[in-house]
């Protein structure tokens, strides 16, 4: 029965909790030369996130650390309706887990004000202390996963099994497709939507954080 399982929740960041997708803002932003190429090797999947978001961070040097930072958290907006959502969720009882591709420098400081405990935030680190931008992979693939994704959704998602626990995913893009396929609920919106249609995965569309809480509400009513 399905309510006898606990629900916990795994939210994508970038272009989920806020409206863009940060890592390509702060590339775009600061226009290295080169950073093209490399985005346009990942989106043809000649690169794994890995490799490429790695590559990306490299071309910036670390003594633009400080405006590195302000720029990402300066331009990111956090979608509507999620302080609210994550209400929801306490209220509900609701494990809420944040499993980002993006960075620490900018992953953090945003969610800081929402209260999520930090480790209940899966997101991939930052090292300024060289001469370039180096990115750190705290939570690489598991056996299971052979995309090399840098910071791995499904491994998180794999500690959560779906015999104890009815897992929801939202989510914005390709990235989030292979948690798709393992969650029992699916929030898609933009890429991840064209993907589930694509390959025939059942999922709950969303514009705002608002649309998750009618949709989780209208799924708790229908389960008493
Ligand atoms: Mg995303
Ligand atoms: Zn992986």
């Amino acid at each position: 029965m399905t309510d006898s399982k606990a629900r916990v929740i795994f939210c994508d960041f970038d272009g989920t909790i806020t409206v863009n997708d940060n890592i390509v803002a702060i590339i775009r932003h600061f226009n290295p030369e080169g950073w093209k190429a490399i985005v346009d090797d990942i989106v043809a999947q000649r690169k794994t996130i890995r490799e490429g978001v790695g590559e990306l961070f490299r071309l910036l040097p670390t003594s633009m650390q400080k405006e590195v930072i302000e720029y990402a958290i300066g331009n990111a907006v956090i979608r509507e309706g999620f302080a609210e959502l994550l209400r929801f969720c306490q209220y509900e009882s609701i494990d809420f887990y944040v499993t980002s591709g993006g960075i620490d420098f900018f992953v953090y400081p945003l969610l800081e004000r929402f209260g999520i405990p930090r480790d209940h935030i899966y997101c991939n680190a930052s090292d300024f202390s060289g001469e370039r931008i180096e990115i750190t992979w705290p939570h690489p693939c598991d056996e299971h996963c052979a995309n090399d994704c840098g910071m791995c959704k499904t491994t998180i998602m794999r500690r959560f099994p779906a015999d104890r626990y009815e897992r929801i995913l939202i989510g914005d893009s390709v990235t989030d497709f292979e948690g798709a396929k393992q969650a029992d609920v699916v929030f898609a919106r933009s890429h991840l939507i064209d993907k589930c249609k694509e390959l025939g995965v059942p999922y709950i569309p969303y514009e705002s954080f608002y649309d998750v809480i009618d949709a989780l509400e209208e799924r708790t009513a229908a389960s008493i």
